[in-house]
C-alpha cells in the first residue's frame, strides 16, 4: 500500500503541495483530479521521487521512500514527457525497463511478448515507431510501463494529446490492462469521465491537497464543501480555472 502524509512542496511562495495525503491500496486504481495548477504534477513526480519534498513522508508497504531514488522505487511510469524511442523498433522500446534490471535476454523476450499481448498488439516487436498511430503509441508505452512489472503504476494525463473519441476508448482499455495485470495505479486528469471510467475512486484536488474522495456521485452525495460540489457538477470539461 502506498501511503502519502502531509506532503508540502513549495516552489518559492507557491505552495505546489500544502499538506497533501493520500493512500493507494493493493490493486486499487485510484484518479486525482483537479483543476490546471492544484499541484496534481508535482504529487505525482513526488511519489515517483522525481521532486524533492519539504517535508511529510511517502512511504509503501510500509518503508520510507524518502532515500530511494526514482529506479529503486519499483514504480512504472506513463509521463506526456516520457516519449517512446524513435530509433528503436516496438520490442526494443518496450524490452528498456528489462534491459536496466539486466533480466536475462530469454526471459526478457518472454516477457515483451507478453506485455505486447497485454496491450492488443501480439507480435508487434519488429516494428517501428515511426509508423504508430497516436493511439498504439500510446499502448506501446504502457506496455513498456508494465513490462518490469512495477509495484504501482503512476500516469500523468497518459491521454493528453490525444482525441476525444480515441481517449473514450483507450481509457477503458487501460483499466482493464491494469485490473488483468493486478497492478496499483494513481491516474492524473482534470477530465470527469476520464477520472470516473479508468478509476475504482477519484481523489479531488485542490490547492496542493486532497479534500475528497469517493466516485463522483459519493462525493456529490457526501461533501459539504461548495467549491467540491461545484467542481465535481462540471461534466466531462476541460475545468481549467482558479486554484
Ligand atoms: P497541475 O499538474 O495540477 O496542473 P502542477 O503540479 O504542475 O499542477 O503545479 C502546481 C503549482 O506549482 C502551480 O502553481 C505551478 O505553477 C507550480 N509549479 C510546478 N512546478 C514548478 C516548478 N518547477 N517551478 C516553479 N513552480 C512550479
Amino acid at each position: 500500500m502506498l501511503v502519502v502524509d502531509d506532503v508540502r512542496v513549495t516552489f518559492g511562495d507557491t505552495a505546489a503541495l500544502d499538506g497533501a495525503s493520500l493512500e493507494v491500496g493493493t490493486d486499487e486504481i485510484v484518479a486525482i483530479l483537479g483543476p490546471s495548477g492544484c499541484g496534481k504534477s508535482t504529487l505525482l513526480r513526488a511519489i515517483a521521487g522525481l521532486q524533492p519534498i519539504d517535508s511529510g513522508r511517502v512511504s509503501f508497504d510500509g518503508e520510507d521512500l524518502s532515500t530511494l531514488p526514482p529506479h529503486r522505487r519499483g514504480f512504472g511510469l506513463m509521463f506526456q514527457d516520457y516519449a517512446l524511442f524513435p530509433h528503436r523498433s516496438v520490442g526494443r522500446n518496450v524490452r528498456f525497463g528489462l534491459e536496466m534490471q539486466d533480466t536475462p535476454a530469454a526471459t526478457a523476450d518472454a516477457r515483451v511478448a507478453e506485455v505486447l499481448e497485454m496491450v492488443g498488439l501480439t507480435g508487434w516487436q519488429p516494428r517501428p515507431i515511426d509508423g504508430l498511430s497516436g493511439g498504439e503509441a500510446q499502448r506501446v508505452a504502457l506496455a513498456r510501463t508494465l513490462a518490469p512489472r512495477p509495484r504501482l503504476v503512476l500516469l500523468d494525463e497518459p491521454l493528453g494529446s490525444l482525441d476525444r473519441l480515441l481517449r473514450d476508448r483507450l481509457v477503458s482499455e487501460i483499466r482493464q490492462i491494469l485490473t488483468r495485470a493486478s497492478t496499483p495505479a494513481i491516474y492524473v486528469t482534470h477530465d470527469h469521465d476520464e477520472a470516473e471510467r479508468v478509476s475504482d475512486r477519484t481523489l479531488i484536488m485542490r490547492a496542493g491537497r486532497i479534500v475528497a474522495t469517493g466516485t463522483l456521485s459519493e462525493i456529490r452525495a457526501a461533501s459539504t464543501d461548495p467549491w467540491v460540489q461545484d467542481f465535481v457538477e462540471i461534466q466531462g470539461s476541460d475545468s481549467k480555472g482558479s486554484r
